[in-house]
């Protein structure tokens, strides 16, 4: 029997699903990160979760395990040495120092390029190159890599590869497959004290190489077993959903409200925060808005939510037209930072006012979904739903008198399954 691990590391823990070749889950496991007032602890505290994570997987299995693949969260990133051994604290995904490098940015990437954000992975490589004096960094070569990258390295020992899932929002251009020149002219300037390396980038789920036998002996797997390249952590969870057609989307209605719709045709729109990822021949477009779980929180408790919502006819329509957020400002489907949270009338009746929460959530996704096809996105076919309002079948009902497109039960919405996946279906074509 051949095995597949899977790998996600989040940002309050981490997961392992083990598979077979069927896809069924035969095991599944959670390490969560210990806390750390430290940052320079992160990568020890996320070495110790993955191998904490593997050995808790029986040894029965884990001996039969073909290939592993880990996703990790976007845009978390670290400089190694030469030995793979970080010589920083990490930055994390929503570490916004990078802030003051908006304005090189601006002077070196095209028009609206999505590497145009604070936490953008190119904004943390040139604040490290701004601050390596301060940091002493090295002026020996020095690598570049995403969390995923990295963990896959410790697993396989070869050092700087990454996939173009994650390199995204480095500036790596996903049409062409390669480094656009104005990225490697700015990282490669010669007056540039820092010698960086880019990582090389290969298609997410390419197996690279079996696990070195350190490895294999550590931690009781097959030494034949390979490690891929990974993705991130939202992409994990589309490929968890079973979606594969274009015109096909996930709706993830956690704290906020995330749409992903796969595409034959990328789009991109900066004003929206729209922007595509590559997915084999296809692409995979999205946008979030700020509205969503969070605001239901804000009012219910998840029991009151599931109660009254029972109550509510999802057929019948709710006269009230919110624009449910906690604070002014959204970027999806409507860009404008000062759009106030429309949250009046309140109906004295929770089971009315619910009503309306859930009816104009389903309203603004609906609008989502237009949005990226009127920026040219495939015409949407299904919705499959993932996140904590998926349980919610009346706000289903509700959803999809709006959206007019039938709504489908994902196969799974964990992203450990995804990445698992990934490496079962990446595994099997390199074997063909
Ligand atoms: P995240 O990972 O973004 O924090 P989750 O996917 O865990 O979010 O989902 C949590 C959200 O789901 C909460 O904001 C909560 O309001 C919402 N939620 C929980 N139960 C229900 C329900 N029955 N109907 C609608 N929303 C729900």
């Amino acid at each position: 029997m051949n095995f597949y691990i899977g790998i996600d590391f989040g940002t309050s823990g981490a997961r392992l699903a083990i598979l077979d070749q069927k896809g069924d889950i035969h095991q599944e496991v959670e390490s969560r990160f210990q806390g750390t007032s430290s940052p320079n602890q992160w990568p020890i505290i996320w070495q110790t979760a993955l191998f904490d994570l593997i050995v808790q997987i029986p040894v029965e299995l884990r001996r039969q395990t073909s290939a592993i693949a880990i996703d990790g969260t976007s845009g978390t990133t670290l400089l190694c040495d030469q030995q793979g051994k970080p010589i920083t604290s990490p930055l994390l995904y929503n570490d916004g120092r990078g802030v003051e490098m908006i304005e090189k940015i601006k002077a070196i990437a095209p028009a609206n390029h999505l590497v145009l954000s604070a936490t953008s992975s190119l904004a943390k490589l040139l604040w490290w190159q701004h601050h390596h004096n301060e940091l002493n960094i090295p002026s020996q070569p020095i690598y570049f890599l995403h969390q995923a990258d990295w963990l896959g390295f410790l697993l396989h020992g070869k050092l700087g590869i990454s996939d173009y899932h994650n390199t995204l929002k480095l500036g790596y251009d996903i049409t062409h497959l390669c480094y656009p020149s104005w990225l490697t002219n700015a990282i490669n300037h010669e007056s540039n004290p820092l010698k960086l390396q880019l990582p090389k980038v290969i298609t997410p789920g390419t197996p690279i190489s079996p696990i070195t036998s350190e490895i294999a002996e550590q931690l009781d797997l097959p030494k034949q077993c390979v490690v891929c390249a990974g993705t991130t952590d939202s992409i994990a969870a589309f490929l968890a959903s079973g979606a594969t057609s274009p015109g096909e989307a996930v709706t993830s209605l956690g704290s906020t409200v995330v749409l992903k719709l796969l595409s034959h045709t990328p789009v991109n729109d900066a004003r929206y925060g729209v922007y595509s990822h590559r997915l084999g021949n296809l692409w995979l477009t999205g946008g979030a808005s700020n509205t969503g779980g969070a605001v239901l929180r804000a009012f219910f408790s998840d029991r009151e939510l599931k109660t009254l919502s029972q109550q509510i006819n999802p057929n019948i329509n709710s006269p009230l037209d919110y624009y449910p957020l906690l604070k002014k400002g959204d970027r999806f489907p409507i860009n404008d930072l000062e759009l106030p949270p429309r949250l009046e009338p309140r109906p004295d009746n929770s089971v009315e006012f619910l009503h309306g929460l859930l009816e104009s959530i389903a309203r603004i996704e609906a609008t989502g979904y237009q949005r990226l096809q009127e920026l040219g996105a495939t015409p949407l076919t299904h919705v499959y739903t993932a996140g904590g309002g998926a349980k919610n079948t009346v706000w289903t009902t509700i959803r999809e008198r709006y959206l007019k497109v039938p709504m489908v039960q994902p196969r799974h919405t964990a992203a450990t399954y995804g990445v698992a996946r990934l490496a079962m279906q990446s595994l099997e074509k390199s074997q063909v």
